[in-house]
């Protein structure tokens, strides 16, 4: 018998992981696994071979009901909402060291659940799961009130409380992170939450759950309601007890998150949406192969199911062919499909196959269009079995073609040439998203007139996608309204109570 193996870097620790692994698959409610009240279960499938991963409780309204009942009893208890802020930090710390101890189990999780390669969630998504944990428990004792300049007669304090059950519905793109992106600064502020994950990737937050509850959160305080989003995610946004919905998704979801508000009770909405990020190369770029670099990977990691993933790339003309030969060399070096479970694989399949199915329809609307395909733009050889896409490169794109203007949540990038600043800049602008850009020059003045006058939340300058917890995260215009990370998002789940003295 060979011993199992014990090197994180080899594709057969991660076989022999996969094949002993026996995911939770219940719902999570008032600190227990139970089944869905309908007893339903829905499929969930592995995306490198389209077999049956696990069969998951699919959650509905009845079971929105009891998770929210159960939220809203744990919220008025004040067993968390009023444990003393030190008790509750130390309580997300465990959070964040019990993620850590737990990383190869989390990582296996969505790795077979959504199809991602094992090396980027070893590197990005559980370590940015872990600080994010860490990030919110630090922030518990910062939430302070204030008292006003008032007339001697009163004394007027404003002080901040939970806003009670936070219903948090994420996308399958980053499972595990985009759950502690949501559900960490809604518990650091005191609040309950019912998650509801996607249901392409319901697994890792069951397995959250679990340590969450070992970590020491109450019974009722996190809940996990796995199910269809017509469903759960519906009756989450509809439902009359809870009081706010963290969403992230797409855009066309999120736009119903606020309708689901105003036919209920006036829930606030925060919505992380949908992206169609530009990077502007200028022709006076300081290191054109960094910049390639960083393009390639900008569009390319995780398959391009980024909302920030940069799939316009506005070259200036005179740099376009230059720029683009680099850029086929570099993806063609770094970017190859593979199996997910090898930790040198950089590219793994889509989600779905409706993912895949939608993603190729972009290409043939992109060639139907006229722009010329130079890369890519098929299943690549050898890949049938699963959801797979080969990197794909349009160049001589113009900005009104579909390719353009939609989120193809996929890896396909576009090559739109532009003449000079203001042409990049209106180009940059033509878009109903408006959650990231980068600009890369090394001239101050154009880097800063692009940073002030492009439409987005976040800005990169001779970089991409770089950051900390510290930096606000969301869009401008039809990218969403809310922010993560940063400790405005912690605020974002209190409310204001003033309260004034008579002291005359
Ligand atoms: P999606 O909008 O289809 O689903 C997101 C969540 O909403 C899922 O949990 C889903 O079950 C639920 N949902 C779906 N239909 C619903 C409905 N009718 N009522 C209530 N809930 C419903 O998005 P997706 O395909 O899971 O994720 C991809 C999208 O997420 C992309 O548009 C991407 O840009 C976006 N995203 C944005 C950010 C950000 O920070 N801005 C981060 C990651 C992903």
């Amino acid at each position: 018998m060979t011993a199992t193996a014990t090197d994180r870097t080899s594709s057969r620790y991660w076989h022999e992981r996969a094949v002993r692994v026996k995911p939770e698959t219940r719902l999570f409610i008032g600190g227990k696994f139970v089944d869905a009240s309908s007893g339903a279960r829905f499929q969930t499938l592995n995306p490198a071979t389209r077999q049956v991963l696990a069969e998951v409780a699919q959650g509905a309204a009845k079971d929105v009901d009891l998770a929210v009942a159960a939220a809203k009893k744990a919220f008025r208890s004040g067993i968390w909402s009023r444990m003393a802020p030190r008790s509750r930090m130390d309580v997300l710390f465990k959070v964040a060291r019990l993620l850590e101890q737990y990383a190869d189990d989390l990582a296996l999780l969505d790795c077979l659940d959504m199809g991602k390669p094992i090396s980027e969630l070893v590197n990005i998504d559980v370590p940015g799961s872990v600080m994010t944990w860490q990030y919110f428990a630090e922030t518990i004792d910062k939430i302070e009130g204030a008292v006003t300049s008032t007339d001697p007669s009163a004394l007027h304090m404003i002080t901040r409380e939970p806003l009670g059950v936070v219903g948090c519905v994420v996308p399958w793109n980053y499972p595990l992170m985009m759950a502690s992106w949501k559900a960490a600064p809604a518990l650091a502020a005191g609040n309950s939450v019912v998650l509801k994950p996607a249901e392409q990737s319901p697994l890792s937050a069951l397995l959250l759950a679990r340590l969450l509850a070992e970590a020491g959160v109450p019974d009722g305080v996190f809940n996990v309601v796995n199910g269809y989003g017509e469903d759960a995610g519906r009756a989450l946004g509809l439902h009359m007890d809870v009081n706010k919905i963290a969403f992230t998704g797409s855009t066309e979801v999120g736009k119903l998150m606020m309708v689901y508000a105003g036919q209920s009770n006036m829930k606030r909405v925060s919505t992380e949406c949908g992206g169609k990020t530009p990077q502007i190369i200028l022709r006076d770029v300081g290191d054109l192969d960094t910049a390639v670099r960083y393009a390639v990977n900008g569009i390319y990691g995780n398959q391009g199911e980024v909302c920030n993933a940069g799939s316009r790339l506005l070259v200036q003309e005179s740099l376009a062919d230059t720029f683009i030969e680099r850029f086929r060399a570099r993806a063609a070096e770094s970017f190859r499909p593979g199996d997910p479970l090898d930790p040198a694989t950089t590219m793994g399949p889509l989600v779905t196959p409706e993912q895949q199915k939608r993603v190729l329809g972009y290409i043939e609307s992109g060639k139907a269009d006229g722009a010329t395909l130079v890369m890519g733009g098929s299943v690549p050889a050898g890949f049938q079995q699963g959801n797979y896409v080969a990197p794909t490169l349009f160049t001589g794109v113009k900005s009104s073609m579909k390719i353009a203007q939609e989120e193809i949540f996929g890896p396909v990038a576009a090559v739109i040439p532009f003449k000079d600043v203001g042409e990049a800049t209106r180009i940059a602008n033509d878009s109903i998203y408006g959650l990231a850009a980068s600009i890369w020059t090394s001239d101050l003045t154009t880097a800063h007139r692009l940073a002030r006058d492009v439409e987005a939340g976040v800005v990169w300058i001779n970089c991409f996608d770089h950051g900390d917890m510290t930096m606000p995260f969301g869009g401008y215009k039809q990218s969403g309204q809310g922010r993560d990370k940063c400790f405005e998002t912690v605020l974002a789940h209190t409310q204001t109570k003033s309260i004034w003295i008579n002291l005359g």
